[in-house]
């Protein structure tokens, strides 16, 4: 077998890019030849925390786009030299979740870059029903790389129910508070983004946003009457519990919040205030594959340029000093770091068609 570079992590802390075989497909799966992979917070947690989702030792990255290279046995759908989005997340088609739709919570869930390796990597196996064709799409690699975060966001978005004409407050913007900005200005809502960083508020207004506010200035509360404000969902991305906390008092009767960041700890919360007021608070996890994917490689379609959430594509040997250390140290210097396994020095991120 052909020796190839891949980012394998060993332990917490312990992150080498070393050879290893270039994998076969087996029935129902494909190799898809990496043409980049996006790095995010669940990845730096892993190297730089503790273990909760990776299997180590693993090849890290469940944000790839490639090629097919070759197909395993019984595959159709797929043939060598599709251009491909991976959905990264496993599930069975059996369970009660899965028979319902809801594959993101299989019982025997597991993605790809954490249980099985993945797409830091020149190569990696991902199964053909979560291997989509986009060859249609026109989008450049560099621009697809972003198709799992986007799914992210448009399942977040389409769990809140938001809906044209509603509005909508997002509270953080850095990481996935980015695209779920573009996920739910595409549903035809009034969006307000609120974040402490001003960079990061431009941003927002690039993607989209009908208003921003610098958080901390004010109460949220006062702040969003004066823009002219009627909330229906919010929601918290920061997973800050300053941030979690004034949405808990923003939030009016019969709204809804969703708190896509993790909390940690146990925050207090007014129960009873929810009961009376009819509050709905809705939890997102990851994607499902079969709606959220198309949508999200659709809204990909529907900017020019994603420069500013990802600017560069990095090789393999700065996915450490470029990618997980400014994701650990809370400073990353773009939204979205892109690795590029066929590379090795930085290059810009292409986004033009
Ligand atoms: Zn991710
Ligand atoms: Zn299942």
């Amino acid at each position: 077998m052909t020796a190839t570079p891949a980012a394998v992590l060993h332990e917490p802390g312990d992150l080498r890019i070393e050879e290893v075989d270039i994998p076969r497909p087996g029935p129902g799966e494909v190799l898809i030849r990496v043409g980049v992979c996006g790095v995010c917070g669940s990845d730096a947690t892993e190297y730089g925390r503790s273990l909760v989702l990776a299997e180590p030792p693993v090849v890290l990255g469940h944000e790839f786009a490639g090629t097919v290279e070759s197909v395993g046995e019984g595959v159709t759908s797929l043939a060598p030299g599709a251009v491909v989005v991976c959905g990264a997340g496993i599930s069975c088609g059996e369970c009660k979740p899965c028979r319902r739709g809801r594959t993101n919570l299989c019982r025997s869930y597991k993605t790809i870059g954490f249980a099985s390796h993945g797409g830091l990597a020149r190569y990696v196996i991902a199964p053909a029903g979560i291997t989509l064709d986009v060859s249609d799409s026109g989008l450049p690699m560099d621009t697809l790389g972003l198709a799992q975060p986007m799914a992210i966001a448009v399942h977040a978005v389409r769990r809140s129910g938001l809906a044209a004409g509603d509005d909508a407050v997002i509270v953080g913007v850095g990481g996935i508070g980015a695209f779920i900005t573009v996920a739910a200005v595409a549903t035809g809502a009034r969006v307000l983004v609120v974040d402490l960083n001003p960079e990061r508020l431009e941003l927002a207004t690039a993607l989209g946003a009908t208003a921003t506010l610098r958080s901390g200035d004010a109460t949220l509360t006062d702040r969003i009457d004066e823009l002219g404000f009627d909330v229906d969902v919010f929601f918290e991305v920061s997973g800050s519990r300053p941030g979690l906390q004034s949405v808990l008092e923003a939030a009016p009767r019969g709204s809804t919040i969703v708190p896509v960041g993790i909390q940690r700890g146990e925050p207090e919360l007014p129960l009873g205030h929810w009961t009376l007021d009819e509050m709905k608070v809705v939890g997102t996890v990851a994607h499902v594959f079969a709606t959220d994917f198309p949508e999200a490689v659709r809204l990909l379609g529907t900017r020019d340029d994603w420069s500013d959430i990802a600017p560069t594509a990095y090789p393999l040997s700065g996915l450490l000093p470029d990618a997980l250390q400014p994701l650990l140290d809370g400073s990353p210097a773009q939204i979205k770091a892109l690795i590029d396994p066929w590379i090795e020095a930085p290059r810009p991120a292409d986004h033009s068609r």
